[in-house]
């Protein structure tokens, strides 16, 4: 009997691991997020149980210790129990508390990684998080706390590192985070993007300078790319996003 919290990868079915797809295969209970996409959440098998654990933003969801609770029971009564999250569970998923709580309760546990939206909205929307031309790193934050007011971030550092900036629940506060970082001194004109829906077959972006961003609603979930590199656009045509 083991919970295995699996990454289901940003959205396009195709891009959940090998792994990820092989336990979901076998899975009794699904435990799913939101984001996770209709595709992936069918690969589980048919009698399989699906529960939807999904936050909507300002809505009723279940709560973090409700879900763990979720998994500590599940994970007592069935052989394979699945946590899905979108990325990569251990990136903002709060994959972390729920390992926690499966090792205080004794129920064993898997993590199976999976490819972040961090680096794989940005590569779909044809933007490397790093280049050696332009960025020797990257680093990635959430705006989930309005940044005027974010105790645990340091935005002035941020602004100063000159590497990429890839901001993650950031949809509604584009604006606010473009506005921080000026008043932190970064150039008005250091190139944004900011990759909508990346990797779905309706995915959206936005490109332009810092001083721009969120100027033009950004839809969630979106990915914010600022730096250099996000003026690069090596998108493609074929499958996938770019088509
Ligand atoms: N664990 C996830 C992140 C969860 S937080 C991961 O590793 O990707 C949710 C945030 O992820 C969203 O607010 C958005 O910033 C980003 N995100 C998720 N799916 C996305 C997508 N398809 N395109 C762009 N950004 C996405």
């Amino acid at each position: 009997m083991t919970v295995h919290l699996i990454g289901a990868g940003p959205g396009d079915p195709g891009l959940l691991t090998v792994r990820g797809a092989e336990v979901l295969a076998r899975a009794d209970v699904v435990v799913h997020d939101r984001l996770v996409s209709a595709e992936v959440l069918a690969l589980a098998p048919e009698g399989s149980e699906r529960i939807d654990v999904g936050k909507r933003p300002g809505g009723p969801g279940t709560t973090q210790d409700e879900i763990n609770k979720l998994l500590v029971e599940r994970g007592r009564t069935h052989q394979t129990v699945v946590r899905l999250k979108g990325g990569d569970p251990y990136v903002f998923g709060r994959g972390g508390e729920e390992a926690e709580a499966l090792r205080r309760a004794g129920v064993a546990y898997e993590v199976v990684p999976g490819v972040t939206s961090a680096v794989a909205a940005p590569a779909a929307a044809g933007i490397p998080v790093t280049h050696r031309d332009h960025s020797s790193g990257f680093t990635v934050v959430t705006a989930h706390l309005d940044p005027a007011h974010d105790r645990y971030l340091d935005w002035d550092a941020l602004a100063r590192l000159g590497t990429t900036l890839v901001v993650m629940m950031g949809a509604a506060r584009a604006a606010s985070v473009a506005e921080r970082l000026l008043d932190a001194g970064m150039s008005p004109d250091t190139p944004a993007a900011a990759v909508q829906r990346g990797t779905l077959a309706d995915q959206v972006v936005w490109r332009g300078r810092l001083a721009d961003l969120g100027r033009e609603p950004v839809a969630a979930p979106a990915t914010l790319v600022i730096g250099a590199v996000a003026a690069e656009d090596l998108s493609w045509p074929g499958p996938g996003p770019g088509e």
